[in-house]
Parts: C-alpha cells; sequence; structure tokens
C-alpha cells in the first residue's frame, strides 16, 4: 500500500518492489539530474575545491581539470532534508524524551528503522551497518575549472560588523576558492530495490535540496533539474560517462564558447544524449522523459507539498522501513 498513486500508462507497476527485499532483486531507478549551481559554492576538503583531471569529453580526448562534487557532499544535505521532515511530522525525535517516537541522530544515534536510516544505511561502529540503498557516485562540472571558479579574500568584521573600530582597520585575512553560479553538474542518484516509497522519499530529498557545500557558510545554493528517471534491471552509465557526453554534444553545436553555459542548451544536450548512452548499457530500461516525466514528478509532487498527504506518506514509509528493519535488520543480529 502506497498513498503514492503512479498509473501503469507512465511505468509498469513491475518496476516497484512492494517491499524491500532481504536480497537484491534487480530492481533500480536511476534518477537523472543536472545539478546547477545559482550562488557561490565551494566542495572542499583540506580547504582547496575539489578537482579531478580528466578526458574532456567521450570524443574529445585531451584532457580537462574539473570541478568535483564527491558523494557525501550531494548526499549528506539531501539526508538531513528528509531527516528534518521526519521530525516535523513526528516520525523520529532528536533525543530520547517520547516514548512513541524514534530517538534518531545523525552519526550520533541511527534508530536502525527510519526512512532514512534504512534506505541511506548507517554504520555503527561493531555493533552493525546497513549497506546504503541510494547510490551516488562523484559528479564533475561540464565547464573546466578555469572558468568555473574565483578567487575570493574575506575579511573578519568587528563584533558590529565594522571593519574598522578604534581608528584601527582590519585588514582582509584569508582567501577562498568558490565555484561561480551556473555551473552545471550531471548527477545520477541510482535507487536499489525501489519501492514506490523510497522513490518518492528519494525524489522529494532531491526536489528539496537547495543548499549544498561547506557547512560552516551555507551559501551553496544549488538547483536539481531533474532530466529523466530510467527503471531499469541494472547499473547504467556514471556521472563522468553523462559530462562527458554532453560536453560532445555542447562542442558539436558550438556551444561551449558561453561563459556561463546556457542552461536551456545544458538541459536539452543532456536530454538528447541519454537514449544513446543507454543504448550501451547492456540493460533492460525503461526511460521516464517529457511529458510522463512531468507526470511522474507530479505523483510525487501532488502528496509531498500537502501536508496532511505529507504525513500519511512518511507513516506509510517509516511503517515499510521498520517492517524490513525487523525482518532483515534485527534478526540477523539475533544470529
Ligand atoms: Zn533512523
Amino acid at each position: 500500500m502506497s498513498i503514492i498513486e503512479i498509473p501503469q500508462t507512465i511505468i509498469p507497476e513491475t518496476s516497484f518492489l512492494d517491499t524491500i527485499p532481504k536480497a537484491p532483486e534487480g530492481r533500480y531507478a536511476h534518477i537523472l539530474m543536472i545539478r546547477e549551481t545559482e550562488s557561490y559554492s565551494v566542495f572542499q576538503t583540506d580547504g582547496t575545491l575539489n578537482i579531478a583531471n580528466v578526458k574532456r569529453g567521450l570524443k574529445e580526448a585531451k584532457p580537462l581539470i574539473r570541478l568535483a562534487m564527491f558523494k557525501r557532499k550531494q548526499t549528506s544535505p539531501e539526508r538531513l532534508t528528509g531527516r528534518e521532515l521526519l521530525r516535523r511530522n513526528g516520525i523520529t525525535q532528536n533525543q530520547d524524551e517520547k516514548a512513541e517516537l524514534k530517538y534518531c541522530d545523525y552519526n550520533e544515534h541511527f534508530c536502525q528503522s527510519c526512512p532514512d536510516c534504512v534506505y541511506y544505511g548507517f554504520a555503527i561502529g561493531d555493533s552493525g551497518a546497513e549497506k546504503s540503498k541510494v547510490y551516488a557516485d562523484t559528479a564533475y562540472s561540464i565547464s573546466g575549472y578555469d572558468e568555473s571558479h574565483q578567487q575570493f579574500s574575506f575579511n573578519a568584521l568587528f563584533e558590529k560588523g565594522n571593519m574598522s573600530q578604534k581608528g584601527q582597520v582590519r585588514s582582509s585575512f584569508g582567501e577562498q576558492d568558490h565555484i561561480v553560479p551556473q555551473v552545471y553538474f550531471p548527477s545520477v542518484i541510482t535507487i536499489k530495490d525501489v519501492t514506490r516509497n523510497s522513490f518518492a522519499y528519494i525524489l522529494n530529498n532531491l526536489l528539496r535540496t537547495k543548499r549544498y557545500g561547506a557547512q560552516t557558510t551555507r551559501t551553496g545554493r544549488l538547483d536539481n533539474h531533474v532530466i529523466g528517471v530510467v527503471f531499469a534491471d541494472g547499473e547504467i552509465f556514471s556521472n563522468l560517462k553523462l559530462t562527458q557526453a554532453i560536453y560532445d554534444a555542447l562542442s558539436d553545436a558550438g556551444q561551449l564558447e558561453n561563459t556561463p553555459l546556457n542552461q536551456t542548451e545544458v538541459l536539452e544536450n543532456a536530454k538528447t544524449v541519454i537514449p544513446e548512452l543507454l543504448s550501451n548499457d547492456g540493460v533492460i530500461f525503461n526511460h521516464v522523459h517529457g511529458n510522463a516525466l512531468d507526470e511522474l514528478i507530479s505523483c510525487v509532487t501532488t502528496v509531498t507539498t500537502d501536508a496532511d498527504k505529507l504525513r500519511t506518506f512518511l507513516e506509510e514509509t517509516n511503517a515499510e522501513t521498520t517492517e524490513y528493519s525487523e525482518r532483515v535488520i534485527q534478526s540477523e543480529k539475533k544470529k
């Protein structure tokens, strides 16, 4: 049972499992996205932006230094979005206070049974782990690092927000590399052993999450454009391959010279290259795009943008993951 109703005209019912299986059953949903920066973002480790030197395109063999967005930089904010909704709707709580609510605290105390713990997985030292059913991989910018970043020096302000105090002017004391707005990161999020609920839960997180990157600044606005969903019996192309195929297509169309790249051109070229990439993946698939994609997304958003329906959805989803937790996670421990 699910409050998420998806007509068979969009996607056959068999694309989804009714319950989360104990062993993988080869039912995948791949959400294809173009992530677009909408402000100055910082995806870094150890104080420098993450970059990778990779082949420019699938055809164009020359290397290009690209910005990289690591897996956790993508999934952590998305998990937190979902977790916030679970608390708001009385599914989980952050402290062990109310007996009727689950106590779940990210990376501190995983409850092991809420939708976040079961779908995205967890590891608790020696006392257990659950593999994630949501796969993300490093995403790469279509444009090169050179034209996609800018360095700023920043000032340490005094308490009142002034630059000067008692006649003393504070000079700038640091420099930070930022990713500029309108840089595009093609990204595929894969859901393994997908149910209607896990699909809707994860899609809702992708649609609602708008800030990514350095946790201290929280400036990195990012828009996730969903350009397709692929239901398949296996894995499909990587983020890097998708990025390179889009690069080639923009190059062929003479659209690479634009700085920043034109949003419409990026999205249109991205949609164009997907069918050919899929045909080389050796899997049986159903590619949802165009009007059917809009309908599929609205099957989810009609529920997730209505307070009562959203609560019902989260309760049903929690029931699904709790049942799985009891049947699989807890029973494995008893052995
Ligand atoms: Zn949990």
